[in-house]
């Protein structure tokens, strides 16, 4: 028998430290055990192992991460689509994906045809552009979907909503000329750039070359791979090469991020695709009125949902910002006759979208506070005589635990204000 023993060394006893301070710190940090804390997500192994189910409080928190980025898309130029579900498998054996990626596809038989679950969205986006005739002066044509895929993954790698096996990718895909890919490359790289900001992150770009399991010609990889050099290197961004560690349709630049206590995560990757194109006989007219194949450049920035969201929980230990947190204010009335006043601050709260809530069950007023804390809502907000009379609130600062008191005004604008740094 062979038995793999893994190794991992230290320079000296203060890097030993450091790595056993970090791993407590990730213990802490632990996606799924704040993430039952919260409320967030949860598995159920009689439901299926890997299967993701979204709590209320998760669906807040992924819902909010959603419109950020469907604005951020808009502002781009993006235009949405959805392809369906599932596909003839002739279409997975057009595209490649039977041959080099199929022992990871589910497959089902409808009127005795078998059709392929999605693993990737780039054939429901290829029939759309296919559709209309096309022309030069629609190019670079961007579309976006949040795209519910299926892969099987062994039942040992699953992890959390780290690694599963029905996830959404933040995929689009942009139709362009090879002229156009260096410009569409860099807009791509000035998005990641606007959501790593947002979210404090670090991170470096790998470019990923020709794999082993690959379709298409070596001249059309060396093409496709310059391209994504050029972009990075015109504009001084640096990176470096993983040799084979290519998509089996094209080369990619892979973005790696580093969080909050170091650790680095891959997620986001823009791959130059030639290949598919081709097998789909996707063209539009050019200039002189010629038929030309465009370039497919295929990009997810935070890769999926369910693995950026894992990725946030344990970067922000669950603390997460106003504009990315399930419940946002959190009112507690000091007695029931404080109920109508939380009730009327809450509708209006509503109405800039923040989702507010009233604690009002028969715990003690300590009780209350405490349990509000514990659910890491941004603002617990106590409202007493006081307050209703002054149509002000007190505030309770969840970090230092000290209380302060503004008017229901100046909240808005406080509120306003940090919403408003979720926009990208
Ligand atoms: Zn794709």
């Amino acid at each position: 028998m062979l038995t793999r023993i893994y190794g991992i060394a230290f320079a000296d006893k203060e890097s030993l430290k450091d790595y056993l301070k970090m791993m407590e710190e990730a213990k802490k940090r632990d996606h799924r055990k704040i993430g039952a804390e919260m409320g967030l997500f949860m598995f159920d192994e009689e439901s299926g192992a890997g299967l993701p189910f979204w709590m209320p409080q998760g669906t807040k928190l992924r819902q909010k991460l959603e419109n950020i980025l469907h604005k951020a898309h808009r502002r781009r130029g993006y235009q949405q689509v959805r392809g369906p579900e599932i596909l003839k498998s002739d279409m997975w054996r057009t595209s490649g994906h039977y041959a080099c990626y199929g022992e990871n596809m589910y497959l089902t038989s409808i009127d005795e045809q078998e059709y392929g679950v999605k693993p990737m969205n780039c054939i429901g986006h290829i029939q759309i552009f296919k559709q209309t005739g096309k022309s030069y002066r629609d190019l670079p044509l961007k579309y976006y979907e949040y795209g519910v895929v299926h892969r099987h993954e062994k039942s040992g790698a699953l992890h959390g909503l780290l690694r599963v096996r029905e996830f959404t990718q933040d995929d689009a895909h942009i139709f362009c000329t090879p002229e156009q890919i260096a410009s569409e490359v860099i807009d791509i790289i000035e998005f990641v750039d606007s959501v790593m900001k947002l979210f404090n992150f670090d991170y470096t770009m790998e470019v990923a070359t020709k794999p082993e399991k690959a379709i298409g010609e070596d001249a059309v990889w060396d093409l496709a791979t310059q391209g994504l050099k050029d972009a990075l290197d015109e504009n001084n961004l640096p990176y470096t090469i993983d040799e084979g560690g290519g998509a089996f349709y094209g080369p990619k630049i892979d973005i790696k991020i580093t969080d909050a206590i170091g650790r680095k995560w891959q997620c986001g990757t823009v791959q130059v695709d030639f290949n598919l194109p081709e097998r789909f006989e996707v063209e539009y007219v050019d200039e002189d009125n010629t038929r030309k194949q465009p370039v497919m450049i295929h990009r997810a920035i935070l890769g999926s949902f369910e693995r950026f969201i894992a990725v946030l929980t344990e970067h922000y230990a669950g603390e997460f910002p106003l504009f990315l947190a399930p419940t946002q204010v959190i009112f507690v009335p000091i007695s029931d006759v404080h109920v109508p006043y939380a009730k009327k601050l809450q509708a209006q709260l509503m109405d800039i979208e923040i989702d507010a809530e009233i604690y009002d069950k028969n715990d003690s007023l300590n009780k209350r506070v405490r349990n509000a804390e514990k659910q890491r809502v941004p603002y617990v907000v106590i409202v007493g005589d006081e307050e209703v009379e002054k149509q002000s609130v007190a505030l309770r600062n969840r970090r230092t635990k000290e209380q302060y008191n503004l008017s229901f005004d100046e909240f808005m604008v406080e509120l306003t204000q940090q919403l408003n740094e979720g926009k990208i």
